[in-house]
């Protein structure tokens, strides 16, 4: 039987680092307030905002919705955008994506407060972690992998990685921060060969393809951490994972499951990333 490993007690640790911190700030008369940056009515995107909203209750982080009509204009979402980055009392900033197709994410990215991009999606702070800058605001998926590895003292000096996903959000930050770790990284994408043999003989495997279930027994030895990245329904409405967790979870050493692995931890990276800019905002 493998060990689980689940994302709830890592994500309870980190929650508690937040509040402490929301309560120092709070006593020196700084309210943390993350604003909400949301464009039309898409339901999932308005279900995320009630779940960040109810989650900064929890923590006690003061939450204001910027909502806009679908078909806002370009220049007048950008000079909206503008007046949340210089307001003194807004402190963290989360857009959600995707945005409607007049408003163009390339040059947005690079509008949004690089000092308030609590989600990291402004190329100067993504430039800092290939600088090896790690604390900063940081990609929240690929910190809360390496959280839950950090928790769970799994060893990463001189451990071989197969990193499943070259993306930005994921699988290029992601490596970036186990090389810091000393870890020995193989970035892997669609067309690497003999992937199997890849992540077989790799100590840890972080799986991010987006595709239900594909990893089968066929990837993986008994010596394998398996951390499982992916979000995806598996046909029936339940979420899932890209491994088939059914199947091997016997047969490695350990894995997080999906849901209450990775996805856990991201959210309360994202919180705690309010605290970072802060620190950042009041040096
Ligand atoms: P993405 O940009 O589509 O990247 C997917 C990556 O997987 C690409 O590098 C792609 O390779 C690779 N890939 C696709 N099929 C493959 C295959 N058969 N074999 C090997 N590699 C394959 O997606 P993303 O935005 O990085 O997100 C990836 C997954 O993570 C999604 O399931 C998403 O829902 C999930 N996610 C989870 C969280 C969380 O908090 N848990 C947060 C963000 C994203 P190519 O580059 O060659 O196409």
């Amino acid at each position: 039987m493998s060990v689980v490993l689940k994302g709830k007690p890592v994500a309870q640790v980190i929650n508690d680092e937040t509040k402490k911190e929301v309560e120092k700030f709070r006593s020196q008369g700084i309210i943390p307030k993350l604003g909400l940056v949301q464009v039309g009515d898409r339901p999932d995107d308005t279900f995320y905002r009630d779940s960040i909203i109810k989650k900064c209750k929890t923590l006690n982080i003061e939450t204001q919705v910027y909502k806009y009509d679908v078909d806002i204009e370009m220049d007048e979402f950008v000079s909206n955008l503008e007046n949340v980055n210089n307001d003194e009392n807004v402190h963290g900033i989360l857009i959600f994506r995707p945005l409607p197709a007049q408003l163009d994410i390339e040059v947005i990215k690079n509008v949004i407060n690089p000092k308030k991009d609590i989600d990291c999606m402004n190329p100067i702070n993504l430039e800092k972690i290939f600088e090896g800058e790690l604390d900063g605001l940081v990609p929240c998926t690929p910190k809360a992998v390496m959280e839950i590895l950090k928790y769970y003292n799994i060893p990463l000096i001189g451990a071989n990685v197969a990193v499943i996903n070259k993306s930005l959000v994921v699988g290029k930050p992601l490596s970036m921060m186990l090389l810091e770790e000393r870890a020995t990284v193989t970035i892997c994408h669609s067309r690497t060969k003999k992937l199997d043999e890849i992540t077989k003989r790799s100590d840890i495997v972080v799986a991010a393809i987006g595709k239900a279930k594909f990893f089968g027994k066929e990837y993986f030895s008994s010596e394998n951490v398996v951390v499982d990245v992916g979000i995806n329904d598996d046909g029936n409405g339940k979420m899932c994972g890209d491994v088939d967790y059914d199947s091997i979870k016997d047969d490695v050493k350990s894995i997080t499951p999906v849901p209450g692995g990775v996805g856990t931890v991201t959210t309360a990276i994202l919180l705690n990333q309010i605290i970072v800019a802060l620190k950042q905002l009041h040096k």
